[in-house]
């Protein structure tokens, strides 16, 4: 199926009606990195950083991890690398770290809610990007912001730790963009500033469905209970949408339902420009984006909404079966 997909490769996800999707994919190996180059991707929208801390049964070291990081800039050569800083607590416990026994770990102690309350690793990472990066732009983004003052926090950390580099006389990032990943339904909400203080905001799609619907993840007997293309969902999506666009911060989607073909076609007709997803979604993704108009697309999605469908989904399938190869 990949062969069928590779005469795609350097061609654009272009849809009829002339709209382009840029295409990146999810990453957390180095190992995942030539994947780049075949799969035709733009970039890295999302870089899981955790696997580095689990790994190890010992906490790993800045230069460790500096050089890890550079090794992946390297290989990006040039296309952006979007890290996404530590997302662990609760559930993803570190072997060198004391577990906290806490009853609902997604909801817990995690990701940035750590890194803000005990920076010292957090600072850490940072220092170890920023020293990867010597010269080249840098991309950040901080998992599980749920407020504003969280991202000004955080964003006011990384600055400090790049000041301090400076000032150590190290080389510093060319260029820095600093990011918040939206998985909570209240950052969907947070004031205009947020909207426009964030370089870009990518939705974690996993987390934000889970917390909106109320359905754990990670459990078979929910998780698949409400389909995103559920159009309480589509129309939430749509906001933080419209709120990227008013202020125009780049937006983009990194949960799987971004490599899931025809989520992809509600998403892109929704206004996402930006979606990232495993490496061997793109081509399919990409083929189905071209056989489409997103204008027609979004007539079906409010089709299903006046209609007060459940789901758009009924509706997308049938338009989609008419839809010629
Ligand atoms: C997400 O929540 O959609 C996401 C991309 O992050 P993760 O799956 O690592 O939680
Ligand atoms: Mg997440």
């Amino acid at each position: 199926a990949q062969k069928r997909y590779a005469s795609l490769r350097g061609l654009p996800a272009e849809a009829k009606c002339g709209a382009v999707i840029a295409l990146h994919m999810n990453a957390g190996l180095m190992a995942d990195l030539p994947s780049l180059e075949g799969s035709g991707a733009e970039g890295v929208g999302l870089f899981r950083t955790e696997l580095q801390f689990l790994i190890r049964n010992r906490m790993p070291k800045r230069a460790e991890l500096a050089s890890l990081y550079k090794r992946v800039m390297e290989a990006a050569h040039g296309r952006r690398v979007a890290f996404r800083t530590l997302d662990i607590g609760s559930d993803k416990v570190l072997p060198y770290m004391k577990p906290n026994d806490e009853p609902n770990p997604a909801m817990g102690w995690r990701a940035i809610r750590v890194g803000l309350d005990k920076p010292g690793v957090l600072r850490m990472q940072l220092q170890a990007l920023i020293r990867a990066a010597a010269g080249r732009p840098l991309t950040i983004m901080f998992p599980f912001i749920t407020e504003y003052e969280e991202f000004i926090e955080a964003r006011a950390l990384t600055l400090r730790e790049v000041h301090r580099e400076k000032s150590l006389g190290h080389p510093v990032p060319e260029r820095l963009e600093i990011g918040a990943m939206c998985e909570t339904p209240s950052l969907a909400y947070a004031p205009r500033a947020f909207f426009e203080a964030a370089d870009f905001i990518s939705v974690g799609g996993n987390d934000l469905k889970q917390f909106f619907f109320a359905a754990d993840r990670e459990n078979e007997r929910v998780r698949r209970r409400y389909d995103t293309l559920n159009l309480s969902f589509l129309s939430f999506l749509s906001g933080i949408v419209r709120r990227c666009d008013e202020v125009q911060t780049p937006l983009s989607f990194c949960g799987e339902d971004a490599g899931r073909p025809v989520e992809a076609l509600a998403l892109a007709a929704l206004g996402f420009r930006n979606l990232s997803m495993r490496p061997a979604s793109i081509g399919p993704v990409k083929a189905l984006i071209r056989r489409i108009s997103l204008a027609e697309v979004r007539a079906v999605l409010d089709e299903a909404q006046a209609a007060g469908d459940a789901s758009a989904r009924p509706r997308l399938m049938e338009w989609l079966s008419r839809q010629p190869e």
